[in-house]
């Protein structure tokens, strides 16, 4: 797959840039934005002192406030990076500060949620075009963040019937900057999508870790001691950030619900098939489940090199 993060930009994608929430995502665009100059000056606001002072010290932006009509004041593009439950509320409260013709994004991992949180608040006078990069880790905060988080992995845009088609380029082009590919789909669409491809395994590894904490006949120190590869894939997984992952939940409910609902009735068939001791049944389906990972591979979205646990600093699409 051909390496995208090419050499910075002549001419920025925006000139003024300002990030609410430097974590793990918010800093890593910052880290691009900046290597790849794909804006001018940008600022950072986030509610958190620690997390402010730790900018400043990583020299990550050019400006650091917790003052959210402050720091999006005379902004070309703001762009939400909080967990998916504040979306709302930090719209709200942007909303005196920002610049007539700005273009307002986020990161979230749900869009439905944060269309219905986010537009009531929006003046008539910004363009709306939410996205989500389909890239993450299981590291929160701005130590985490490193610029080529976004290579080679999608970003999905699901602007509003209508929305300016300047708008919507200039954030395609901002994406394809940091790396990324890029597509557009509804809200609901992306939702459900990343029901089954995320949220679920999300969910599934956060009940396989807690179930193995509280068996009873298999103490604690056994489970770490003997987690062979598969078990310690899903405590990675399951060691993701407990904010954003509450709200992730919280906030797709339905598709959550729906693909927990396929899931469980797949689920107990695999059961019956042990029960009456059908290996057909259960060869085919892990035949058909092998297919699906090659498929993964082939198309550059992993590798097939053994990294159970995962190494610091590569990135797992979330
Ligand atoms: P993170 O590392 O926890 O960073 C979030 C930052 O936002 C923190 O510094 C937090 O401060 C700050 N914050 C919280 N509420 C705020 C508010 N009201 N105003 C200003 N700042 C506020 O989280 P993240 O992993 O970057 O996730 C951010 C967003 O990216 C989420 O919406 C998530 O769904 C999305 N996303 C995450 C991943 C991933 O793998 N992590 C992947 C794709 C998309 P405190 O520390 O004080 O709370």
């Amino acid at each position: 797959m051909p390496d995208r993060l090419g050499p910075p930009l002549e001419t920025p994608v925006f000139a003024r840039l300002a990030l609410i929430g430097l974590g793990l995502i918010g800093s890593s665009l910052a880290r691009v934005a900046r290597q790849k100059n794909l804006a001018g000056h940008i600022t950072a606001i986030d509610a958190s002192d620690a997390v402010r002072a730790r900018a400043i010290e990583l020299g990550l932006v050019d400006h650091v406030t917790g003052d959210v009509v402050e720091g999006v004041r005379d902004a070309d593009a703001v762009i939400l990076c909080v967990p998916v439950g504040v979306c709302g509320q930090v719209a709200k409260a942007m909303r005196s500060g920002l610049k007539r013709g700005a273009i307002i994004s986020d990161v979230g991992s749900v869009k439905g949620s944060i269309v219905s949180q986010m537009a009531p608040h929006l003046p008539e006078t910004v363009h709306f075009v939410p996205a989500h990069p389909v890239a993450g880790t299981e590291q929160s905060g701005p130590d985490a963040g490193f610029p080529t988080l976004f290579l080679n992995r999608w970003c999905i845009l699901t602007p509003p019937e209508g929305q300016n088609a300047d708008a919507i380029a200039t954030i395609r082009a901002f994406w394809e900057g940091a790396g990324s590919m890029v597509e557009e789909m509804s809200p609901a669409h992306h939702d459900l999508v990343l029901a089954i491809t995320s949220h679920l395994p999300h969910l599934i590894a956060y009940n396989i870790v807690g179930t193995a904490a509280d068996l009873e006949a298999v103490t604690q120190s056994e489970v770490i001691k003997f987690s062979a590869g598969g078990f310690r894939d899903f405590t990675r997984i399951a060691a993701s950030d407990p904010t954003m992952w509450r709200d992730v939940f919280l906030n797709n409910k339905e598709a959550v619900l729906e693909m927990l609902g396929r899931f469980t009735e797949d689920l107990s068939s695999l059961q019956r098939a042990i029960r009456y001791s059908d290996g057909e049944a259960l060869f085919n389906h892990f035949t058909r489940t092998r297919a699906i990972r090659r498929s993964i591979i082939e198309i550059g979205q992993d590798s097939s090199a053994p990294d159970f646990g995962r190494q610091p600093k590569t990135d797992s699409p979330q």
